[in-house]
């Protein structure tokens, strides 16, 4: 999936859990269950090359994906007494996603090790979802934190 719902599931789970190891740890769970739906997603095999201007491309849609998700998760909790709890769900949910990035600029075994167990579970021949699908499954899931988080 794409940042935002991540961002936006991760914020939910510190909402309702008052355990920043207990958040961490589901909001990395929920990212691969997340991922394991029928869902599309912008392309970004360019951010595995060297810096050039099909990287900067890939980069700039993370860029607004990540800091639009995490702008909403801020504009809509920063006044809540669990925005601490909060922030570490939806940045813990986007983590996943990080490492893969890692791992493509710095390799290393652990991170190899966690690539291969995101290729693994995140749903295979996403390109064939079709496109009503794989958008429909992302607003439901940001949707579903909008009610989590105001429940
Ligand atoms: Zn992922």
């Amino acid at each position: 999936m794409i940042l935002t719902p991540h961002l936006l599931i991760g914020a939910a789970i510190g909402s309702r859990l008052p355990s920043y190891g207990g958040v961490f740890a589901l909001s990395i769970i929920l990212h691969y269950l997340l991922d394991a739906l029928p869902h599309r997603e912008y392309q970004i095999e360019n951010l595995k090359n060297g810096l050039n201007k099909k990287f900067v491309i890939d980069g700039l849609k993370v860029a607004v994906d990540f800091f639009f998700g995490l702008g909403l998760v801020i504009w809509l909790t920063h006044n809540r007494p669990d925005f601490s709890f909060v922030m570490t769900g939806a940045l813990s949910a986007a983590l996943p996603d990080f490492l893969i990035f890692l791992f493509w600029r710095f390799d290393g075994k652990l991170l190899r090790a966690l690539d291969r167990f995101h290729h693994q579970v995140h749903r295979p021949k996403n390109k064939k979802t079709p496109l009503w699908l794989g958008i429909l499954t992302q607003i439901t899931a940001g949707l579903i934190a909008l009610f989590i988080l105001y429940l």
